[in-house]
């Protein structure tokens, strides 16, 4: 049995086809992540460092003035004339507008803020600023911006810059933040449809690299299978037919070996003077014949011709001669023989004629004009002209039995040459008469009582 898989080079072909196939669908999707994700992160850090801008311009427009820390035990934070201790309207109404938290420090400590601490669910101001952030926002008076900045359990690209008063002198940091959540929630949406587009793209090819691969790997299996079964002498295997049909290497190939068959079939099946087939080939399309008559009941009809004193051939003309009148001969039984079955050399002068639809009365009728032809036959070996005759034994095939049939026709063969060659014997097949015995004899058959002595 041959198996069933497209074999190893088919593996190979999917393999070196489809992976690099994945790794480029899985580059292409970090790449198109990493830079959106840069091109986000550029974008916040604009829109962050506008908004806290603008709070700035904002707070000095609605609140002129320094800021200044008034009162001993509690916190009292005064712009100017005013009180901005409890002014959260002010930041509240910025993140109702822009969606971003503001939080604007008095030195180091949280005084306004739209973050609420998650634990208390109170307002997250009174608590310190990161280390980090003090160092480089109240210590060198640098605003800097963060894309994961660890602010009340919660990562935020944040950007921070000092408050000034109108000497220059830094009094606080104002913060302008957006939750990374959202940011990696809005990047995830945009990818989606990347990723999509994406996946259904190597699929599709997927599908179509696999489609290819499966017939290609598919013929090449069916090549060697073929090959395969030639070489362990199966000549009557076929090709599929998706291999001969093919316009490239792998169809060129297939015909190949198509022909490489056939010709080794010729060479062991043909008998080389007379081209006819051997006795080898003759056996098996007898046996094939033999089959549709059983099956199908057709009939068929088995022939034995002998050359008449062919011996005489030989040693009056010589060898080559006797090989010339077997060409001639074979020729003109393969020409009667065509459309009704094959004829073979069956061994030295001895031919097998077989008729694969005809009745014996009407294989008889062709076998008769064959006799005819080669009477009539002239064969010139140099200037000598030779001719011979046949004698030809024919039976009905009413028997699966090919031994049986060929010894029949042998028999009426040989009853030929005894009655002075030159002719065609033939019978029908002979019906068994009934055996009918007499009383009388009925008797003979008893076996006597045996004698007690
Ligand atoms: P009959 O009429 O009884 O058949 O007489 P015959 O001489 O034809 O029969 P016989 O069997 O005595 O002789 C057959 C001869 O055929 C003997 C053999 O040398 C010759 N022969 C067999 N094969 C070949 C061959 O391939 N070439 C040649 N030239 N002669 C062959
Ligand atoms: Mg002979
Ligand atoms: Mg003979």
């Amino acid at each position: 049995m041959h198996s069933k898989t497209k074999g190893k080079i088919g593996q190979k072909l999917r393999i070196i086809n489809i992976v690099p196939l994945l790794i480029f669908g899985f580059i292409s999707v970090m790449l198109c992540y990493y830079y959106f994700t840069k091109t986000m992160q550029t974008e916040i850090k604009n829109e962050l460092r506008y908004v806290a801008y603008s709070v700035q311009e904002l707070l000095d427009a609605t609140y002129p003035g320094d800021y200044e820390l008034h009162g001993e035990n509690t916190y009292q934070l005064y712009k100017g004339e005013n009180d901005i201790t409890y002014a959260y309207d002010f930041v509240d109404h910025f993140k109702q507008n822009t969606g971003l938290d503001v939080t604007l420090f008095y030195q180091d400590t949280r005084i306004l803020s739209t973050l609420y601490d998650t634990s208390t669910g109170n307002r997250a101001v009174g608590t310190a600023a990161p280390q980090l952030v003090q160092e480089q926002v109240l210590q060198k008076g640098d605003s800097t911006f963060y894309t994961g900045v660890l602010v009340n359990n919660a990562k935020f690209f944040a950007f921070y810059t000092p408050l000034r008063n109108a000497d220059g002198t830094i009094v606080g940091i104002l913060f302008v933040g957006k939750p990374n959540a959202d940011v990696d929630a809005a990047v995830q949406r945009s990818l989606y449809p990347f990723i999509l587009i994406t996946a259904l793209f190597i699929i599709v090819i997927s599908i179509f690299i696999l489609l290819y691969t499966n017939r290609l790997a598919g013929s090449l299996m069916h090549i060697r299978n073929f090959l395969a079964d030639i070489s362990k002498g199966n000549l009557t295997a076929e090709l599929e037919q998706e291999v001969t049909v093919r316009h490239d290497e792998f169809g060129d190939i297939g015909r190949s070996a198509v022909s490489m068959q056939s010709s080794l079939r010729a060479m062991i099946e043909q008998d080389p003077l007379t081209g006819l087939a051997n006795r080898r080939a003759a056996d098996r399309r007898l046996k094939q014949i033999v089959r549709k008559y059983e099956e199908e009941g057709i009939p068929f009809c088995i022939a034995i011709g002998d050359i008449d004193f062919f011996k005489k051939v030989n040693d009056t003309y010589g060898h080559d001669a006797g090989d010339l009148i077997l060409k001639n001969v074979s020729d003109k039984l393969r020409e009667h023989m065509r459309s009704y079955g094959f004829a073979a050399r069956w061994g030295g002068e001895e031919f097998l004629l077989v008729f694969d639809h005809s009745k014996v009365s009407e294989a008889h009728v062709i076998l008769e004009k064959l006799m005819k032809s080669v009477r009539a036959l002239d064969s010139y070996y140099g200037e000598q002209l030779i001719k011979v005759t046949m004698t030809i034994g024919l039976t009905a095939g009413d028997t699966t039995d090919t031994d049986a049939l060929i010894n029949r026709a042998d028999e009426n063969l040989y009853d030929g040459k005894m009655q002075g060659r030159n002719r065609i014997i033939w019978q029908e097949p002979s019906i068994p008469e009934e055996i009918i015995l007499d009383e009388s004899e009925i008797g003979d058959l008893i076996p006597e009582k045996p004698r007690d002595n």
